[in-house]
């Protein structure tokens, strides 16, 4: 298994342009590829204090050692149900919601490409397809030890579920949820010389 700075180093992408790696949130599954990306790290508040607290932010404390961690704030209007928000570009082609319920600082990412496709990536709202797709929730036992907060991840869910037939939305464990996302472009071959013309 490559690390996510081996994947961005095989697709050719310029690892000098990132600004910084956006969590949806700081559990170990989420965060385990930060050590090998020396960028910020862009949290919000919730969700720093909760992984500089809670045992699930154990590994997050491990790999974030050395990174700036850039906190954004939550500020801007509710958007798409969601009670806040932060327009990354100012432009609405990415911005960050909070939903909490998952950790307390949970968000959802909402991108939207020059093409005009939308996407929501969820996090762990939903681990699987089928969570919006049959609108089930995690069996009882498995919320108690997933979620910090099980009902207001119910009503995220139920948001989200609601923008299902307009962007698709990607649950981070299933690997079905990301057909169709644009993948970087490959490494550009190296621009042949331009020979001058002979004139006869
Ligand atoms: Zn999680």
């Amino acid at each position: 298994m490559e690390t996510a700075s081996e994947q961005l180093d095989a697709s050719g992408y310029d690892r000098s342009r990132l600004l910084g790696v956006l969590l949806t949130h700081a559990h170990w599954d989420h965060v385990s590829g930060l050590d090998g990306l020396q960028v910020p790290i862009w949290l919000n508040s919730g969700e720093r204090r909760y992984a500089a607290e809670d045992s699930d932010g154990k590994v997050f404390r491990m790999v974030s050692v050395g990174h700036e961690i850039h906190e954004y704030k939550l500020n801007g209007p509710p958007y798409l149900g969601f009670e806040s928000s932060f327009d990354v570009y100012g432009d609405g082609c990415v911005v960050i919601a909070l939903a909490g319920g998952h950790t307390a600082g949970s968000v959802v990412v909402f991108v939207t490409v020059p093409s005009g496709q939308r996407y929501a990536f969820i996090g762990d709202l939903t681990w699987q397809l089928d969570g919006i797709r049959r609108r089930v929730e995690r069996p009882l036992l498995m919320q108690k030890l997933a979620d910090s907060d099980p009902g207001q991840l119910r009503q995220g869910l139920l948001q989200v579920i609601a923008l299902a037939d307009v962007m698709q939305i990607v649950p981070a464990h299933d690997r079905d949820a990301y057909n169709g996302i644009p993948r970087l472009p490959a490494r550009l071959a190296p621009v042949p010389e331009l020979k001058t013309a002979q004139h006869p």
